[in-house]
């Protein structure tokens, strides 16, 4: 896993606001992650791009193609923030996981505090999807922050974009500086959400 540094939004749940800055103490240079990834030939099979927000690294692009030439399969973890740059790296791309929040309209703006948030995710939705890469659409959840009538409404639309592979992640505060969950969350209505995709997964806090 490459942890890549600077994202736009700032999520009220974000498991790892130390990346959210664009630049911070401690960065290790791409050159010294090939010369790994060189030594590990054979012994790893891909390199999943995750973050922070990926697509928010002019180099990502190359990094990917400097991955391949080395026999690795590539993963990326997006949140759709840059529907353009994603639509540019999907061709390098073996899988995708897809953070999808929130309903994508002004619940979106609400959890990631970023005016236009939502249409920028539904349309690197629609790219990814168009795309046929292998992905997961996946949502952090916690009825304190997405009502169960919001996830219901997302996952709906998700399942009419042609959404096959779907994974609940039930919020965790780790290292989560904003949100402070009050107790359990109401749980989600399992069954609607297996009957709604091909593949569903429930991964617990
Ligand atoms: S998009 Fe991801 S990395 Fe960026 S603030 Fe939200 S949870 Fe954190």
């Amino acid at each position: 896993m490459v942890y890549c540094q600077g994202c736009p939004w700032g999520c009220c749940y974000c498991h790892n606001p130390q990346l959210q800055p664009g630049e911070a103490a401690g960065a290790i240079a791409w050159s010294e992650v090939l010369d790994f990834l060189r030594r590990r030939r054979g012994l790893l099979d891909a390199v999943v791009f995750s973050g922070g927000e990926p697509t928010a690294q002019p180099g990502l692009a190359q990094a990917m193609r400097d991955a391949r030439a080395l026999g690795y399969r590539i993963g990326l973890h997006s949140a759709g923030i840059y529907p353009r740059r994603l639509t540019e790296v999907l061709p390098l791309v073996d899988w995708v996981g897809f953070d999808a929040k929130a309903p994508f309209d002004a619940a979106y703006e609400r959890i990631t505090g970023v005016r236009g948030s939502g249409a920028a995710a539904l349309q690197s939705a629609r790219a990814l999807l168009a795309s046929g890469v292998d992905c997961e659409f996946r949502t952090t959840w916690h009825a304190g922050f997405l009502a169960p009538e919001e996830l219901d409404r997302l996952t709906r639309t998700l399942q009419e974009l042609g959404v096959r592979r779907y994974a609940l992640q039930e919020f965790r505060a780790g290292a989560c500086l904003g949100f402070r969950s009050e107790g359990a969350s109401v749980a989600a209505d399992v069954d609607v959400l297996l009957r709604r995709f091909g593949e569903f997964t429930l991964r617990s806090a």
